[in-house]
């Protein structure tokens, strides 16, 4: 499945295009959307809903999300990202803002159980996309609060996380340079590969977005299991560090059977605004690259 899933991914993203370009989209686009496993690798519902108040679950007039909407438009599974912003770091509220976020999705997803479902590995998304709900997996975003401490790391595996980005975010944390910050440690410290060689154990995947191009070389070399980016643009069409580097796009990632997931952002496609708006996101087919482990 997960071949057929790669090879769907082009046209997927084609369609989607297409759709959002209000060009018409033909029958077999529409049967190959819904033949495929849709994952959409970042969605940052949570912090809406955990700042703004209200439910996933009731249909919203703005925004670009909402569980309804999702359904209707065939997604079969998210990496529901956690998002922990820089403002928490400095004070080091982190690891207790990551908690409530925890707390927050796990009860999102509790009260929408018609919909949505948490999913703690691979076999779990397929089984609850096959039962016409979302699966729902639980993706760290702002790995500060880690601080390298590998016995966070595993409280966080016990809560259901399955996701976890490398770098805080933006900043460059105790052991991955981010990439977007002065550089620490050219890349992971020898600390940052035991976290990464801990999360291969535990089956938490591995998300280089956001991470500087060492930490991404050292994390694909160090890593037994793929790892992922989930929402990049290509530094080849807007030469920011944010956006990932054609060598490690096109070659080093798909070795590790890997994938990389575009964005069509303003910020990261620059002049190449190709759907013309704001933000909006479009390919978002994935591999079934979380680890078939139970539990
Ligand atoms: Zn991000």
């Amino acid at each position: 499945m997960q071949a057929a899933i790669c090879r769907a991914r082009w046209l997927l993203a084609l369609s989607c295009l297409l759709g959002a370009s209000g060009v018409q989209v033909s029958d077999v686009a529409k049967r190959l959307h819904a033949d495929a496993l849709v994952f959409d690798a970042h969605l940052h519902a949570v912090n809406r809903y955990f700042y703004l108040g209200g439910d996933m679950g009731r249909s919203v007039p703005d925004g670009q999300f909402d569980l309804p909407r999702a359904r209707r438009g065939g997604v079969d599974a998210m990496f529901l990202s956690l998002y922990i912003s820089e403002k928490y770091y400095a004070q080091r509220y982190e690891t207790k803002q990551a908690l409530r976020l925890i707390d927050f999705a796990i009860e999102q997803i509790r009260r929408n159980g018609g919909f949505v479902e948490q999913a703690r590995n691979a076999t779990d998304v397929e089984r609850i996309a096959k039962s016409g709900k979302i699966a729902a997996v639980l993706d760290i975003e702002g790995g500060f609060d880690l601080d390298g401490d590998l016995r966070v790391l595993r409280d966080l595996y016990r809560l259901g996380v399955r996701v976890v980005q490398l770098p805080a975010h933006n900043w460059s944390n105790r052991f991955a340079d981010s990439c977007c910050a002065e550089k620490k440690w050219h890349g992971l410290t020898e600390h940052g590969r035991e976290v990464v060689r801990e999360m291969n154990r535990l089956g938490i995947v591995i998300n280089i977005s956001h991470a500087s191009d060492e930490t991404m070389e050292q994390a694909i070399d160090v890593s037994s299991d793929p790892v992922v980016a989930t929402h990049h643009g290509l530094r080849s069409v807007n030469d920011i560090p944010r956006n990932i580097r054609r060598n490690i796009s096109v070659f080093r990632l798909p070795m590790t059977s890997g994938f990389r997931l575009t964005t069509g952002w303003r910020w990261w496609t620059g002049p190449l605004n190709w759907l013309g708006r704001t933000p909006s996101r479009w390919a978002r087919t994935s591999t079934g690259a979380l680890p078939y482990h139970a539990g």
